[in-house]
């Protein structure tokens, strides 16, 4: 049986339009350990049946020896779980949840691996505890390249943090591709292109992590495997729906 914990919303924050960054304290506990990249799957008051109400969501937060998680969330059309979110979750509002769970996980190779991660939209989550971790831990890595994408300008999400890593180590890369809008500074396009174009020779020291929905996720997991030619063991994905 999973150990369901009691946490309290204590922060929310918005990111964009339709995205917000939620933080939650956990009760009756004093830290809240787990791996960066794990989610916690969350019983919202939505359905009669178990399944019905239960949504999974990354930790966006990197661990900090407390008990407060973050959250990054964005609101779906149709979602009764994001319409909880976005119009019954208050600072104050109490959440069951379990976990944390999930193998997609900070590499533990970071001195001789290049990794490149994958993103769309909050798919970002995962990757903001991971580079989280790594500052607040001083780790030392060989390269990392974050590419993010995003519809339009507005829908950047952590800007400024992610602008401040790339400053503060020459070996961070971060780039952006809107779909729907020219902008001088950022790719224009899908992230597809950006990858498919800069990591056309296969190496063995390097590893792609993949986060977000199945059109993206399965477009980019294809393309690395059959068009490019990386083995399936150099990529790590997780899919949100
Ligand atoms: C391990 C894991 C981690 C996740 N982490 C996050 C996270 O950090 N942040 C986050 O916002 N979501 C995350 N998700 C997705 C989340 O669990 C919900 O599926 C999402 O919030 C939609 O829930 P809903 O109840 O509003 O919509 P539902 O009523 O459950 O879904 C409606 C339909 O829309 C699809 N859908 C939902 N959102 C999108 C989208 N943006 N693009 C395309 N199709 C979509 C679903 O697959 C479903 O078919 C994660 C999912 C998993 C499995």
């Amino acid at each position: 049986m999973p150990h369901w914990y009691k946490g309290v919303v204590s922060d929310i924050r918005p990111l964009t339009e339709t995205t917000r960054h939620y933080t939650i304290k956990v009760e009756d506990e004093e830290e809240f350990s787990f791996t960066p990249g794990q989610f916690i799957t969350l019983d919202l008051p939505i359905g009669e049946k178990r399944l019905q109400r239960w949504r999974s969501y990354s930790i966006a937060s990197a661990p900090n020896g407390n008990n407060n998680i973050e959250l990054c969330i964005v609101r779906t059309d149709d979602g009764s779980g994001t319409r909880y979110f976005f119009e019954d979750v208050n600072v104050g509002t109490e959440l069951k949840f379990k976990g944390p769970e999930g193998v997609f996980v900070i590499p533990s190779d970071l001195e001789e691996t290049e990794i490149v991660l994958l993103c769309t939209g909050t798919g970002i989550a995962p990757f903001r505890s991971m580079l989280h971790h790594i500052r607040q831990q001083n780790l030392k890595f060989k390269k990392i390249h974050l590419i993010f994408g995003t519809r339009y300008e507005e829908g950047i999400l952590y800007k400024d943090e992610l602008d401040k890593m790339k400053a503060d180590y020459p070996n961070f890369e971060y780039e952006v591709a809107l779909s729907r809008m020219e902008h001088p500074d950022y790719y224009h396009g899908y992230i597809h292109s950006i990858y498919m174009k800069k990591y056309n020779e296969v190496t063995q020291d390097r590893r792609f992590y993949v986060c977000g929905w199945s059109g993206m996720l399965d477009e980019a997991v294809a393309n690395l495997t059959e068009k490019l030619g990386y083995d399936k063991s150099q990529i790590r994905f997780e899919l949100y729906g």
